[in-house]
């Protein structure tokens, strides 16, 4: 069996922003984590399945700080947000933080996903008895909220769609977009309950205009502005007539 810290993969993007993943989670549950190392707190992004110790695994100093935010409140994002004591979220998606029901969460579809791990949980957890710990939000996040980290500040972009609550955070000053599951590398999901394509559209729109330097999705690899006009024009053309 795996031990906590060799569940996690991780790979250092530069010396301040380490993306992190689970290799042995089905590839539709396999999200990624972001860890930015901020002067005055640190940033963490998103919190996969909760069947490992994410908090231990980032190795933070202690004492230090740390921002937890959720992109939204879907099952392969928010396992391990309750282990952080400062977190932040979407307004709309309040309440399914503070109780995980598995009506916003999705994590029936884990519970019948065939092959859901390829290897033994650190805790032992199997997919058919999987729960997600409640998380209620210290702080709910809106449009224009600025997150500041001390030498890095993001700005909180509600982008629905993907699901009522889903955010982006954009440093304005670098163009680096945290963008979660409203936009990624790979089929994006817009037909499970809490969607709305409508509204998907117009965050689409939003998105295509965007002045962003580098995307990190809530799934596959990052890209670049030009990636990101493609992406968002693709799923509006794929929407026409
Ligand atoms: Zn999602
Ligand atoms: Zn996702």
């Amino acid at each position: 069996m795996l031990s906590n810290t060799n569940w996690f993969s991780t790979h250092a993007i530069s010396d301040r922003l380490t993306r992190v993943w689970e290799p042995h989670v089905h590839s539709f549950f396999r999200a990624n984590m972001f860890h930015v190392v901020g002067r005055d707190a640190d940033l963490v992004i998103d919190f996969g399945m909760g069947i490992a110790d994410l908090r231990s695994a980032l190795r933070i100093p202690s004492g230090k700080p740390v921002l937890a935010v959720a992109t939204h409140v879907h099952v392969d994002h928010v396992g391990s947000f309750h282990e952080f004591e400062t977190r932040l979220g979407h307004a709309a998606e309040a309440e399914a933080f503070a109780r995980m029901p598995d009506a916003d969460t999705l994590a029936d579809y884990f519970r019948k996903q065939p092959e859901a791990l390829t290897t033994a949980a650190p805790t032992g957890i199997t997919p058919e008895a999987y729960k997600i710990s409640p998380a209620p939000l210290t702080k709910a996040l809106a449009e224009n909220d600025i997150i500041d980290i001390g030498d890095a500040s993001y700005t909180v972009l509600h982008l629905p769609g993907h699901s009522p609550g889903s955010i982006g955070l954009l440093d304005q000053r670098t163009g680096e977009f945290f963008s979660g599951d409203a936009i990624y590398e790979g089929g994006l999901v817009d037909d499970l309950p809490g969607c709305d394509i409508e509204a998907y559209k117009i965050t689409m729109n939003r998105l295509s205009v965007l002045d962003v330097d580098v995307v990190h999705g809530g799934h596959g690899l990052m890209f670049g502005r030009d990636r990101l006009w493609e992406i968002a024009m693709s799923y509006l053309a794929s929407k026409e007539g």
